[in-house]
């Protein structure tokens, strides 16, 4: 919608299709019905990509204030939650509205309910097999997204299209995805679901182009078949199966040295003590047997040691709860096979992909909507300055 909104209002004629009946279902569910439209803080660093540089261009053309100030013009009022992340004060279908607006006033052909049949390459441009006839265009903007949550019609329709053209696309993955374990490995940690705790977390991974240990620090959740909560979701994106990760269970407190000082002054139990610093369930997880053990009769060594294995907590999780669960794809169409102004592909002159499908994955937080969003006005800005001789165009 963005990029046709921008391409119609440019003078070219453009054809919207999608084959979902209802309008931007991911913008509606997105924040919990308030969608974190983007964020203030907003850099390459917040992305996943293999090429790390490629989103600067884009990030830059369009950023978060560019989006907020056009918003903000339309009298949509937003609040800041946490960290940067801006969200809708009524709902996401103010945004949805304002989108379509902007169709709507750029003219902008809308075909809903409609599915692509096939595409060729043809003399003119493309030669689209649609649900409501053949469609012929100069250009083609694939914005199909990723493969999460199929159940609101996500598909791997992009890229398919991109294969049958020949692109590289870079292994597609669930991101933003809660992690599951075995059922051997939960078992006696079933009876934690529903305990959350701000948590520092690690995994070793490629950030920035360079092999290091990935971390966040954020809020994380027990559930009956692993965990999740924003802290699981960011380092999912990051994880790879056999991966460890390693969670600090209290980063707010060095807990070996609290320990071995509280030994010497209280006459605390382990339970009470380790309860002090964390969630009740889990400090008696921890605590176990020992529980009523009165930390003073405790060895310097146990004590120390259990608090190690709190604050280093390493545990291999067994996968992904999958696309169901996601709320990204990571991987998608290689960024070498695209401009990364216009997002058009070298290979196909007039084939362009913007948006989740390319290989560009934005943390949680608003990024990836601002990641649509500065891709959608890159993409139609080079296409208008390319078309800008010719008055009307297909
Ligand atoms: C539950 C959930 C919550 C989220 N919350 C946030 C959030 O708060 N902030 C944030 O930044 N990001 C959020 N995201 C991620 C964000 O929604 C996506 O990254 C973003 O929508 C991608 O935009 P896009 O235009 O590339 O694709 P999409 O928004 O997915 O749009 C793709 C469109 O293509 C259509 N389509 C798909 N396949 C076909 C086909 N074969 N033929 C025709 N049409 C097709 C779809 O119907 C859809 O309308 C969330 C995602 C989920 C699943």
């Amino acid at each position: 919608m963005m990029n046709a909104a921008r391409l119609g209002r440019a003078g070219l004629r453009v054809v919207l299709i999608d084959h979902a009946s209802k309008l931007a279902e991911k913008i509606r569910i997105s924040g919990g019905g308030r969608c974190n439209f983007t964020n203030l803080d907003v850099s390459a660093r917040n992305f996943i990509c293999t090429n790390p540089h490629f989103p600067k261009a884009a990030l830059s053309a369009y950023t978060p204030q560019d989006f907020l100030r056009e918003i903000q013009a339309h009298g949509i009022a937003w609040h800041e939650k946490h960290r940067g992340q801006l969200f809708c004060d009524t709902s996401s279908q103010a945004i949805i509205d304002w989108l379509r607006l902007q169709c709507d006033q750029a003219q902008v052909d809308w075909r809903m309910g409609c599915t692509v049949l096939d595409v060729q390459k043809v003399a003119e441009g493309f030669l689209l097999g649609t649900e409501s006839g053949p469609i012929i265009s100069g250009r083609l903007v694939v914005a199909t997204g990723g493969m999460a949550l199929p159940q609101v019609g996500a598909t791997d329709f992009g890229l398919k299209l991109a294969r049958q053209f020949g692109l590289r696309i870079i292994e597609p993955r669930p991101a933003l995805v809660p992690l599951k374990f075995d059922s051997e490995q939960w078992k006696g940690l079933t009876e934690l679901a529903g305990v959350a705790l701000p948590v520092d977390l690690g995994v070793s991974s490629v950030f920035g182009g360079k092999q290091g240990v990935v971390r966040f620090a954020e809020d994380m959740l027990f559930t009956h078949r692993g965990l999740s909560g924003p802290g699981i979701l960011q380092i999912s994106s990051y994880w790879r199966p056999g991966q460890p990760l390693r969670i600090n269970l209290v980063p707010s407190v060095d807990l070996e040295q609290f320990l071995i000082d509280n030994k010497q002054q209280t006459k605390q139990s382990l339970l009470a003590a380790l309860g002090l610093h964390l969630p009740k369930r889990l400090a008696q997880y921890w605590a176990g047997e020992l529980g009523t053990r009165r930390l003073a009769e405790m060895p310097d060594r146990q004590v120390r040691e259990l608090a190690r294995q709190i604050a280093g907590w390493q545990i291999t999780p067994s996968g992904t709860e999958g696309y169901k669960k996601a709320e990204v794809m990571s991987g998608g169409v290689d960024t070498s096979e695209l401009n990364q102004r216009s997002f058009e592909s070298n290979r196909v002159p007039g084939l362009h992909f913007i948006g989740e499908v390319v290989d560009v994955t934005g943390w949680l937080g608003g990024y990836n909507f601002q990641w649509a969003w500065s891709c959608a006005v890159s993409c139609a800005s080079a296409i208008s300055s390319l078309s800008s001789s010719v008055s009307k165009q297909d």
